[in-house]
């Protein structure tokens, strides 16, 4: 049930038009916003609420704040106490996750089933690392004798973390929940288009126990409040979740202060569908993995690589599954919703008109509702489609699915690889062996075999190679990269 509006942003002032607005969380206080940005509703392309448009002025006071936080009481905060505080506001987050929902789906469009999943996933983050806070050892190395050598894992400092719009809430958890746990003090820059969420998880974050400047959020524009916090001298680590070109742009302002980044890009994720493959399984799992979220999902399954043999029964499974996707408003709870805004429904309108332009076979579409002023988009099928063509080399990030064709093993993992990114891969077959080596031969972060997880749960590490990014996210990997080690070699002879 949809809680009344007035309940769902209780840490927003009311402004223009009586639509929440909310300041810089910086601190353990709010910081009124000099100027702000509006957010429209994905769903109805109404105006939704009001954003701080956060300046280099406050990306200094929340990177001050972090130093401040890590030279008193969250820098003496051990880590079974951090670990306690992170489990806490993960309670919290479950108990609020209702109402949390809702802010989601309204601000993304996305279906409520499916913002109430995320909110549970970033649950599970916190808890996750509030478990594991207190249970990062060293090592101790045996070296010359009289020497005793302990290699322990201290925290980075001021991190800061810069995510995307497809999945706010998600993405405060996993980037967040890692760099707290391990003790650093955190700087979140959301995007601009959708992160009301992130906001009010700041504000239970405050009732957890949180100490002063341990989180701190600046919302606004990536050319500026991004731009000021990826430059700016106090940070230690950059964890950043985007576009490639944004993601170049962030590595060279890493590079100004020789700081370590985590870089999080796009994907154009394959399927690869053989013979003796469960075809109705894969089929169902195509479908789902390129319209979840509306297909603006980094890992979604962008690409479908069909053995020959099997493609006209493939196709057939596949398009019947196309043609009944429901398609809504996140109260209808449907298969998906709208894009997140009209730039984006543009963008991914473009792709289908040229390729329907350039003559490329249209498999399935399914229709959109009409009426609503939502920015939606229908999902599509083209195939085949040829390897060069800017559906099989270019992000969509909306619910475009291109089939490829091969004839054996070779094609199939030379037309996987034979794209820029390597995120994620999927396997469809019951041969073992062939599980095996596709396994190993597939360049990407991650390989699923029979099943296909779009990122996968949080204990399994994830990122990129080639241009998806590099380092990795999520699983107990994440934690390595928020930390560094300091090796001490104690002599006692
Ligand atoms: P984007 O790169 O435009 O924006 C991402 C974030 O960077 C936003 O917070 C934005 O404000 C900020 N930003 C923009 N310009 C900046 C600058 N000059 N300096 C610092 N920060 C800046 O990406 P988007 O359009 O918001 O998201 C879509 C892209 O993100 C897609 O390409 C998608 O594949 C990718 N993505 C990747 C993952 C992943 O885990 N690999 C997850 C989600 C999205």
């Amino acid at each position: 049930m949809q809680p009344a509006d007035p309940d769902l942003y209780p840490h927003a002032r009311r402004w223009r038009d009586a639509l929440p607005q909310y300041g810089h969380l910086i601190g353990n206080a709010w910081h009124e916003a000099g100027d702000v940005v509006g957010v429209a509703a994905p769903a109805s392309g109404r105006p939704l609420a009001w954003l701080g448009r956060g300046t280099a002025a406050d990306v200094d006071a929340a990177v001050a704040a972090a130093h401040a936080a890590l030279a008193g009481e969250w820098g003496r905060t051990d880590a079974a106490g951090r670990g306690r505080i992170l489990q806490a506001f993960a309670r919290l987050v479950l108990a609020h996750e209702e109402r949390l929902a809702w802010v989601e789906a309204h601000d993304t469009g996305k279906p409520i089933s499916q913002a109430r999943a995320d909110i549970r996933a970033v649950a599970r983050y916190f808890q996750f690392y509030g478990e594991a806070a207190d249970k990062v050892h060293g090592e101790v190395i045996p070296y010359l004798n009289d020497y005793s050598v302990a290699v322990v894992r201290e925290p980075l400092g001021v991190t800061a973390h810069i995510t995307p719009w497809n999945y706010p809430a998600q993405m405060f958890g996993r980037t967040l929940a890692p760099a707290l746990a391990m003790g650093n003090a955190a700087v979140l820059k959301p995007a601009e288009e959708a992160c009301l969420v992130c906001l009010e998880l700041g504000a239970l974050a405050l009732q957890a126990g949180f100490p002063a400047g341990a989180l701190n959020i600046v919302t606004g524009l990536g050319e500026e409040a991004g731009a000021a916090l990826t430059r700016h001298p106090g940070i230690a680590f950059i964890s950043f979740t985007g576009s490639p070109e944004v993601g170049r742009l962030v590595q060279e302002a890493a590079a100004i202060h020789h700081i370590p980044v985590v870089l999080e890009l796009g994907g154009k994720s394959p399927q690869l569908v053989f013979p003796d493959a469960d075809l109705d399984a894969a089929a169902a799992s195509v479908c789902g993995a390129i319209t979840q979220n509306a297909g603006q999902t980094c890992s979604a399954g962008s690409r479908v690589l069909v053995a020959r043999s099997i493609y006209a029964p493939f196709i057939e499974r596949l398009a019947a599954r196309f043609a009944a996707l429901r398609i809504g408003v996140p109260g209808e709870d449907a298969d998906l919703g709208p894009v997140i805004n009209a730039t984006q429904q543009r963008r991914v309108l473009d792709f289908i008109e040229n390729a329907q332009r350039g003559g490329l076979p249209l498999l399935a579409q399914a229709p959109v509702p009409a009426g609503t002023g939502g920015f939606f988009v229908p999902p599509t099928v083209f195939g085949p489609v040829p390897s060069d063509d800017p559906l099989v080399c270019r992000e969509v990030f909306g619910p475009v699915l291109a089939v490829q064709v091969f004839d054996d093993e070779d094609e199939a993992v030379a037309l996987a690889n034979g794209t820029e990114f390597g995120l994620v891969a999927g396997v469809w077959t019951r041969d073992g062996a062939r599980q095996q080596r596709l396994a190993r031969r597939i360049v990407s972060g991650q390989v699923f075999i029979n099943c296909y997880g779009a990122g996968g749960g949080v204990e399994l590490p994830f990122g990129g190679t080639k241009r998806s990014g590099h380092g990795r996210e999520k699983g107990l990997a994440a934690l390595d990269e928020v930390s560094t080690t300091k090796t001490v070699v104690h002599y006692y002879g």
